[in-house]
């Protein structure tokens, strides 16, 4: 992409825009994080492939992938085409359309875990679905989650989700809706061995941990949990609304080799239209799939995600062996790189990455475990992240970094040379 390298780009109407949203719209954007990019939140005019340009004519390479989703890019021609037609045939009935059970077949031929799968709209309301499904096949209340693990923001959940903070993540939560969960270190195989027992229901979990800071299982977590659960008949639920999809066609669960009893789907299987579900086992997925358990939602199975995520999950599998290689070793190569000039410009930076996606931190050296999250300065990532959007690159404001199928090398070259002035400007 040509252009990127532009330090003396200017955000005039992104702050124009600003100062006019905040009349009206509730903090002026759409979901809080949003409002933390800096300088200002950018205002997107268009997006193509991998390369943004918002409304101050300023372009970007696109690391952000719509919080994950666009693993495809932006408006894949696949899922364009797909879309096109699902268009033309009307927006939606009260009815069935046939995309459905074709998304679930692809599902189930993909996701090991995935006997059945039932649809809603979003990563948030599919966890919802899970814990039900979970207490309703065990006659059982009590959740485990873990510590750094996010998994939406429905107030049971939407706890422990920071270092150091075990409590609810934000004002106005219902303190007795997490009076049920309980909270276990994400990694610590032998805690999970001593608290678990027979009064659980469901075991959620990130399989690996991107929304803390990109970080693989150690060695025999998954495989503790798999058979603490197995033991005491809790519903083993894996959390894959970044993982599914985006590590592997069969997400984390195929990589690590353990299968849980269900996983959550979201993000990437939509390609970027809204979407979410629950895949599990025929056991545990019998009181959705019997009847006997409400599952409900106007918008669940709508056709336009229907035929976005059948278009999204057909491309990734017959294209798998070269795209997950490819991003993987992009994010590495990223990652390494930004290790690289932290080192030469003694700057306390650090990166790290899981399959295709990857996370930078400004004020620590080192980042090996979750335990060192604490010494994280938030404000100096958010610092970084604007000095590598000031030079084309844009990521989260948080630091986490998406690739998609569609970066070329010619962009990570790009990318890096950023990353190179970005971390000098940074020193
Ligand atoms: N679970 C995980 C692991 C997530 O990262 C997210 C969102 O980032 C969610 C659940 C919630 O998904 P959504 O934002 O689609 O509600």
């Amino acid at each position: 992409m040509q252009g990127c390298a532009d330090t003396r780009k200017v955000f005039t109407k992104s702050r124009e825009y600003r100062t006019n949203a905040l009349r009206h719209l509730s903090n002026g954007v759409s979901s809080t994080p949003r409002a933390s990019q800096r300088p200002v939140p950018v205002v997107i005019d268009s997006a193509a492939g991998v390369t943004l340009t918002d409304v101050d004519g300023n372009r970007y390479l696109d690391y952000a992938l719509g919080y994950g989703p666009l693993i495809l890019g932006h408006s894949p021609e696949p899922v364009m085409h797909a879309l096109r037609d699902a268009l033309d045939r009307g927006l939606r009935t009260a009815s069935v359309n046939s995309d459905e059970a074709a998304l679930a077949d692809l599902i189930a031929a993909n996701v090991p875990c995935a006997d059945r799968v039932a649809f809603v709209n979003t990563g948030t309301e599919a966890v919802q679905l899970a814990i039900r499904i979970a207490r309703a096949t065990t006659g059982r209340c009590r959740v485990a989650k873990f510590r750094c693990n996010y998994h939406g923001w429905v107030d049971d959940l939407h706890v422990g989700c920071s270092p150091g903070q075990d409590g609810p993540a934000t004002l106005g939560q219902d303190p007795r809706a997490s009076e049920m969960v309980t909270l276990l270190d994400w990694g610590e195989s032998d805690a999970a061995r001593q608290v678990l027992d027979d009064s659980f229901a469901a075991v959620i979990v990130e399989p690996a941990a991107i929304n803390a800071g990109c970080f693989a299982p150690p060695a025999g977590f998954l495989e503790t949990l798999r058979d603490v659960t197995r033991r005491h008949g809790i519903v083993l639920v894996f959390d894959e609304v970044i993982t599914g999809f985006r590590m592997s066609p069969g997400g984390a669960q195929a990589c690590y080799n353990v299968v849980p009893d269900m996983c959550v789907l979201g993000k990437a299987l939509g390609a970027g239209l809204p979407i979410g579900a629950v895949a599990g086992t025929d056991g545990v997925m019998d009181v959705v799939s019997s009847g006997r358990m409400l599952h409900r939602g106007t918008f669940n199975g709508n056709p336009l995600s229907m035929a976005a995520g059948v278009a999204c999950v057909s491309h990734l599998q017959e294209h798998a062996a070269r795209i997950y290689p490819r991003m993987e070793r992009f994010a590495q190569r990223i990652s390494a790189h930004i290790q690289h000039e932290a080192a030469r410009n003694a700057v306390a930076i650090h990166a790290r990455s899981v399959g295709s996606a990857l996370q930078v931190f400004a004020g620590v050296r080192r980042v090996d475990g979750i335990g060192d999250l604490a010494g994280i300065d938030r404000d100096a990532t958010l610092l970084l992240t604007e000095e590598l959007l000031r030079e084309g690159v844009f990521t989260l404001p948080r630091g986490l970094m998406y690739l998609s199928a569609i970066h070329t090398d010619e962009d990570i070259s790009t990318t890096l040379a950023a990353i190179t002035r970005a971390v000098r400007s940074h020193a």
